[in-house]
């Protein structure tokens, strides 16, 4: 489509790498894989009015678009290398895509991203970004692996990103004064993919997954591809404590079970491995909470064995 937007995409994306033998500019990218390296390669995308709120501003939809899919890699245990972005706009907008390629740089440069290619369209505002990472042989995380007796952690908060949701969605109404709703919609506009937590946990879990979808939802895939079940304490859950202010302790733990948007890493550690993880973890300035254990079986379990997913009619059914 329109040259001009992909110059000023490409202006204010430049990263350099020694592994980008051609970037942005040519019919494909000409890319040179570590030697001896597995490639981690993800897609995810963001339509508005779905994965976005109406009205966000363009420089959280593009950090959006990329964390989303560097927390992909991140629960891989994958070192982030490139990115390809595939552009959709109702209209050419210079304001917006410069917006989108600023937020989308600020991220990228955080870990060393670099976008070697994409494309552009007209169409209903969307974006979908592929990105490539690389991790030794053998040593990738994987949603399979946990066993029982394996402790179940969480690193980060949760439910915050469905609490700054609900405020957009106007039962109670944003308030860009209130420092809580503020900080709930950060949660929800800039999420933090966990890259070197990520990395720091080869070696040590067991199964790891990003929690996108709630972590009910997402804990219960990990146990799926495992062949086990999980027990949980839903008062060990840690909560933003400005979910808590705003929501109430009860809707917070709510919200911090069935949420999505978070990315934080929902991960496995056998018993004898959880010192060694904490200390590689505090290393990269991490932190988890201990929220379960696996178990024998299939499904999440609360601790008194009430089965948590199908007790719940979700949560669009409790009253805020
Ligand atoms: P082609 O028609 O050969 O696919 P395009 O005109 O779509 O080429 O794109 C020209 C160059 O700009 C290509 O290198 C492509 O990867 C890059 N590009 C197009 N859109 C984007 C985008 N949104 N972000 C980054 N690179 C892009
Ligand atoms: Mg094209």
């Amino acid at each position: 489509m329109e040259f001009r937007l992909i110059d000023r995409i490409r202006e204010r994306t430049v990263l350099a790498r020694g592994d980008v033998r051609l970037g942005i500019g040519d019919d494909a990218a000409l890319l040179v894989p570590p030697a001896g390296q597995e490639l981690a390669v993800a897609i995810d995308t963001l339509v508005e009015g779905v994965h976005f709120p109406h009205g966000t501003p363009p420089r959280d939809i593009g950090w959006k678009g990329l964390a989303v899919n560097l927390s992909d890699l991140a629960a891989m245990g994958a070192t982030p290398a490139w990115a390809l972005l595939a552009l959709t706009l109702p209209r050419a907008n210079a304001a917006c895509v410069d917006g989108l390629a600023d937020g989308f740089a600020q991220l990228a440069q955080e870990h060393a991203v670099a976008l070697v290619g994409g494309d552009t369209t007209r169409g209903p505002f969307c974006l979908s970004i592929v990105v490539h990472g690389f991790v030794p042989p053998g040593q990738a995380l994987t949603r399979a692996g946990a066993r029982a007796g394996d402790a179940v952690f969480v690193t980060g908060t949760l439910g915050g990103a469905a609490g700054g949701l609900r405020l957009v969605q106007g039962r109670l109404p944003f308030d860009p004064a209130d420092e809580a709703h503020r900080a709930l919609r950060a949660r929800l506009d800039r999420p933090t993919p966990r890259v070197r937590a990520g990395l720091a946990l080869r070696g040590h879990a067991s199964a790891c997954i990003d929690v996108s979808d709630g972590l009910l939802a997402d804990l219960g895939h990990l146990c799926a591809a495992s062949g086990v079940g999980a027990q949980i304490d839903p008062n060990a859950l840690p909560v933003p404590s400005a979910l808590r202010g705003v929501f109430g302790s009860a809707a917070a733990r709510e919200l911090a079970l069935s949420g999505g948007d978070d990315y934080e890493l929902c991960f496995t550690v056998p018993p004898a491995d959880v010192g060694a993880m904490q200390a590689a973890l505090a290393a990269v300035d991490g932190k988890a909470t201990r929220i379960g254990t696996i178990v024998e079986g299939q499904g999440v379990r609360a601790l008194g064995n009430e089965p948590l997913a199908a007790a719940r009619g979700g949560w669009d059914h409790f009253g805020l």
